[in-house]
């Protein structure tokens, strides 16, 4: 990665506030999730991005003050909680694989006999909610979550929208049917209600792209966040990010921006640059596959302008 090891904060800001600009000036924005009514009527013309870099600095541009609701990019941080609770017996019942299915297909748990292909993906997603929540009351399950999620990003100021999950608790029928299914196969250990409830309020966490971008720094395994993850976690972790973390738009995503990266529903991507920088960009309009439209483009300005890639 040539250009990034010489890249500062001075260097960074203009290539940001360039990025900003592009993405402004192109309003190709695409549409906001249709099936949360709370996400629903946002406006699509938005735009943040955030960069934790190696010297410990963040740089910004856009509405990176705006708190947005995180959706699947909280699957990063549950999976990371729920491998520190049950360990590595969390891959007898989900897989490593990409689905190249959409991210709340059932297609392939009836052929894979009710074991989802990875973390990332909604079944998947489920299961390592469950893992996480092992009997006890939801509500521990999630201050756990956003235990970790606030000291990641040693901001305390991170909260659940409780009427996004109330929201997404009365119209999610695809999940409900998913938790269903996993259930009928055995892969749940709760009562899929509340697996549910518990995976309806991670997804609610709301930040803003500087928090999120703080947040992924012990992911990137920058300078002062040693310990917080083992390298050889975040490592796994990353690879599935990079391989599973855009659901069957992730080859596409490899393919232009050469970097691990989360995606959700409301707009959010969290990217990570190993050893350079901690990357969140926000814009809630939607490809067809449920990713970031301007989020993506702007990954794919940020890896071509600085060299960040894992190729
Ligand atoms: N809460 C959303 C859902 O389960 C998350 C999906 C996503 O962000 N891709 O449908």
């Amino acid at each position: 990665m040539p250009a990034a090891s010489s890249l500062t904060e001075r260097a960074l800001q203009p290539i940001l506030d360039g990025i900003a600009a592009r993405i402004l000036k192109d309003a190709d924005w695409g549409t906001p999730a249709q099936y949360i009514p709370e996400l629903a009527g946002i406006d699509p013309a938005q735009f943040a991005i955030s960069v934790c870099d190696r010297h410990g600095e963040t740089c910004s541009a856009g509405a990176f003050d705006t708190a947005f609701s995180i959706q699947s990019v909280s699957k990063v941080f549950s999976l990371i909680a729920a491998l520190g609770r049950v360990g590595e017996t969390l891959w007898r019942r989900v897989g490593r694989e990409p689905s190249g299915t959409s991210f709340d297909s059932i297609l392939l748990l009836e052929r894979e006999s009710g074991r989802p292909r990875n973390p990332f993906v909604n079944a998947g997603a489920l299961v390592t909610t469950d893992a996480l929540l092992a009997g006890r009351a939801p509500k521990l399950a999630l201050a756990e979550i956003l235990g970790l999620i606030r000291d990641l990003a040693e901001d305390r100021d991170i909260h659940i929208d409780a009427d996004v999950a109330r929201s997404e608790q009365r119209t999610g029928a695809r999940n409900k049917a998913l938790a269903h299914y996993l259930d009928s196969h055995g892969n749940l250990t709760n009562e899929p209600e509340m697996t549910l409830g518990t995976y309806f309020h991670q997804c609610a966490i709301e930040m803003t792209t500087r928090q999120l971008a703080c947040a992924g720094r012990a992911l990137a395994g920058l300078p002062g966040t040693h310990g917080m993850i083992r390298p050889e976690r975040a490592r796994r972790v990353n690879a599935l990010m990079m391989t599973c973390g855009h659901y069957d738009g992730s080859g596409e995503f490899a393919f232009r921006v050469g970097l691990p990266g989360k995606s959700g529903v409301g707009g959010g991507i969290l990217v990570i640059a190993p050893g350079q920088a901690s990357i969140a960009i926000w814009s809630p309009g939607l490809d067809h596959y449920g990713n970031s439209k301007a989020g993506t483009r702007a990954a794919a300005l940020l890896s071509d302008a600085t060299g960040w890639s894992v190729f």
